[in-house]
């Protein structure tokens, strides 16, 4: 039944593909399609015949041509820390995974009154598998199934808001920090970010996205041209040229120089940052010697540094650092006045490295 339904909707158009003002150009009565995303994106319906509020003749033709369900979810874990790690099939069938982390829990005072509402951030995926090729990477082995399209990566969102209950006016962040290189599907992508920021979908702001690159440089100054408004996060891992092309072939391509002259050049907000993410891998680059170079490299830009320890994979060569090595690392940064924070390693007990999960359960499933 299910499988029939995902058949059927490989026919339609789908409607979380569109803005706003590409939906309306369908429509002799725009309203409608203000009543339509409303149904979808603020109300949550799963299906046109809920859309009460259109005629019947409207709904019916709508079911014809159009769904706005492009995945399901196929397995979900949740953390002790209570991450919850998704994994979703495609209307092809292909696997995505998608990751809820709780920021801030709700708070409220002794009326049971809410004082502070949870927080949450949402990592999506914006591409099936990836050719980054980056050594540390579970993704990375399957290389690139295909782009995914933009209505894909705002259907993870909408999903997780809707299945978890988060009101639609509860804002989320997005980290589009999943499987795949985001700036390699630039098109779709920036898209994505355009549909969700608009007033009559989920409204979220593009200073709450944040898209992480390996460092595809020439992308980084397009995306700028853009000015889009998102954040920048770079994954840079490595303070030297040679041990970075060891990780991330795509250094060979993109040096760090390269890299770093792009971001100079890339547009943020005054009061904003770009995040520098830098997976601390035992013995290799997690000494002080490291931390020296780094600080050099990022003189000069409004940079945060995000320090995360390897969470090692069946068959991974590469070892967690010790927490206290990871505490000296972020200790000399913050002397040299950096902003630098560790992250919690959320999800760690459900596999919460990318392309885990999936790698888990093609496994179990074959
Ligand atoms: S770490 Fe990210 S960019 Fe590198 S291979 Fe994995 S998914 Fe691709």
């Amino acid at each position: 039944m299910q499988e029939r339904k995902l058949k059927e909707n490989l026919k339609k158009e789908n409607i979380l593909n569109f803005t706003k003002e590409e939906f309306e150009s369908r429509f002799d009565k725009k309203f409608r399609v203000k009543q339509i995303f409303e149904w979808i994106y603020q109300k949550y319906a799963d299906d046109f015949s809920q859309m009460s509020s259109l005629p019947k003749e409207l709904r019916q033709d709508l079911s014809r041509h159009y769904h706005f369900s492009p995945l399901e979810c196929v397995k979900f874990e949740q953390s002790k820390d209570k991450s919850i790690k998704y994994l979703f099939r495609l209307n092809d069938g292909l696997l995505i995974e998608s990751v809820l982390l709780p920021m801030k829990e709700e708070q409220s005072d002794e009326n049971g009154k809410i004082t502070k509402h949870a927080r949450y951030t949402i990592c999506v995926s914006s591409q099936v598998g990836c050719k980054s090729g980056c050594s540390f990477c579970l993704t990375a082995k399957g290389g690139l199934k295909r782009n995914l399209e933009a209505g894909e990566i705002v259907g993870q969102i909408l999903w997780i808001k809707k299945h978890n209950q988060i009101p639609y006016e509860r804002r989320v962040n997005i980290v589009y920090m999943g499987m795949g290189e985001p700036l390699d599907n630039l098109k779709n992508v920036s898209k994505a970010v355009k549909i969700l920021s608009e007033n009559d979908t989920l409204a979220i702001s593009p200073k709450r996205q944040t898209i992480s690159t390996s460092g595809l440089a020439k992308q980084i100054a397009e995306l700028g041209q853009m000015k889009l408004g998102v954040l920048l996060a770079i994954s840079l891992h490595a303070v030297n040229d040679e041990l970075r092309s060891e990780l991330m072939p795509i250094n060979k391509a993109y040096n760090i120089k390269a890299i770093m002259d792009a971001v100079r050049a890339f547009p943020i907000d005054q009061r904003k940052r770009v995040m520098f993410e830098y997976l601390l891998i035992d013995g290799l680059n997690d000494g002080l010697d490291h931390a020296k170079e780094l600080v050099k490299l990022l003189n000069g830009i409004k940079a945060k540094v995000n320090l995360i320890l390897f969470n090692p994979h069946e068959g991974s060569i590469y070892k967690r650092p010790s927490l206290e090595n990871a505490v000296k690392f972020q200790d000399f940064l913050s002397a040299k006045g950096l902003t630098c924070t560790i992250r919690e390693s959320k999800g760690l007990d459900i596999s919460a490295a990318c392309g885990q999960l999936k790698e888990r359960s093609l496994v179990k499933m074959s």
